[in-house]
């Protein structure tokens, strides 16, 4: 049996990169750079004023002081957008705002608290050093620097850059479509009643949400009856999506179709079976530039698979730099007991300051309880050598929601 970091390394050294597309700039938050940015303008392309106030010579108010302001003539006013007419001169001043360019023979700009003004004229109370309260040109970016990487995920300060930039359309990787199935002859579609022995099908939906988290676009196939043909016909024409995740059928049981019907199907498949708990029976194999999962059908087992695995797959596929969620450590507040030989994914909630993380187990880790994931922060990492976790034991915990939001405002003060 595989462990959980070969079966990790398997996968992400057999996933394909996904190609490009070009999408308009206001369209491409949370989308990933297919190519690297480099700047094709100087941002801000002109020396401008970094406050509203008065541009002027440094040297003519050197010894200005709030008991002796030096008096400057003022020969316009220039707001942002407009342009200077006058350059200034000994003895004078332009009436500037932020981000209005500067005007010619002005090195410094004093801000308006520091400045009265009457009929025509400025007094100015303080001295500034040239270069004061001015923007240069490229400061922010300069022409030919790079600005941002391949593999970048876009955030919104990426998208004002872009902007800044003057691209109107950017180029990013497409969006993997993930074909989603679920096989079980038990299972009942949304909005039917149930009949005996029938369940439904959540496994189908979380796994779709979880895709979409990713990154990616899903595309549910529906549930899929567990007789070979059933199988072989819904898989089949899953494979014409760019990835393909099922649930269910790829255990030890008679109606364990799925391991049967992909190799039937021309999978070539990488593992079967990783020693973890939960998800054990996960397998994975490629058909052509296709990644398969077959993930468990226990709706905790399967979810857990995403997150390690098919997350990080998606990710890669997607042309991210990086792919893995962010792990913090943390205290135990109660004693935990796990099996040998397997590394093991403990649903836990977090308390306390990310610098003394408390854990707490989520309680019942049957992998048929899929509350334990929904109430449930993290997955605290059990190595297959560790049976037993003492109260205030430090632990390694897997974040399941890295854009979670806190119950206190960040500043004290
Ligand atoms: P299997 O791996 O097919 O043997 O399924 C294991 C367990 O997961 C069984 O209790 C199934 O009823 C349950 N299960 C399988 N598929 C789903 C699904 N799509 N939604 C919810 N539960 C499921
Ligand atoms: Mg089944």
């Amino acid at each position: 049996m595989i462990g959980v970091r070969a079966a990790l390394e398997c996968i992400l050294n057999d996933v394909p990169r996904i190609g490009t597309e070009q999408v308009p700039v206001p369209r491409a938050r949370g989308r990933v750079l297919a190519a690297p940015v480099v700047a094709t303008r100087d941002v801000p392309p002109f020396r401008n004023a970094a406050m509203d106030g008065f541009a002027l010579r440094a040297a003519d108010v050197g010894a200005a002081s709030p008991n002796h302001p030096v008096r400057l003539r003022v020969l316009e006013t220039v707001g942002a957008g407009a342009v200077p007419v006058h350059a200034v001169t000994t003895g004078c001043a332009t009436k500037i705002m932020t981000g209005s360019p500067m005007p010619a023979g002005a090195d410094a700009v004093v801000r308006v608290e520091d400045t009265r003004e009457t009929d025509g004229y400025v007094a100015v109370a303080v001295a500034v050093a040239v270069r004061t309260h001015v923007r240069f040109p490229g400061e922010d970016l300069r022409c030919g620097e790079p600005a941002l990487p391949a593999g970048h995920l876009l955030r919104p300060a990426d998208i004002g850059l872009l902007a800044s930039l003057g691209h109107a359309v950017v180029r990013v990787h497409r969006r993997p479509q993930v074909a989603v199935l679920a096989t079980g002859d038990e299972l009942v579609e949304l909005g039917q009643p149930l009949g005996p022995g029938q369940i439904a099908n959540s496994n189908a939906y979380t796994l779709a949400a979880a895709v979409e988290e990713a990154g990616g676009l899903s595309r549910l196939v529906g549930i899929v009856r567990d007789t070979p043909a059933a199988t072989r016909e819904a898989f089949a024409e899953a494979f014409t999506s760019d990835m393909v995740v099922s649930t269910g059928g790829v255990s030890m049981g008679t109606f364990d179709l799925v391991r049967q019907t992909l190799g039937d199907l021309g999978v070539s498949e990488r593992f079967w079976k990783v020693a973890q708990k939960p998800g054990k029976p996960l397998t994975f194999g490629r058909r052509g530039d296709v990644p398969v999962f077959g993930l468990p059908g226990n709706p905790v087992s399967a979810l857990v698979c995403f997150y390690l695995y098919v997350r990080p797959a998606l990710r890669a596929m997607g042309g991210l730099a990086q792919v893995h969620l962010p792990t913090v450590t943390a205290t135990t507040e109660t004693r935990v007991d796990t099996a040998r030989g397997v590394t093991e994914f403990v649903r836990c909630t977090l308390s306390g300051p990310p610098d003394a993380y408390r854990v707490r187990t989520t309680g019942s880790q049957s992998s048929g309880v899929l509350r334990s994931m929904s109430v449930g922060q993290g997955l605290i990492v059990v190595p297959p050598d560790v049976t037993t976790l003492e109260a205030g034991t430090r632990v390694r915990v897997i974040l399941l929601d890295p854009t979670e939001a806190a119950d206190e405002p960040p500043v004290d003060l």
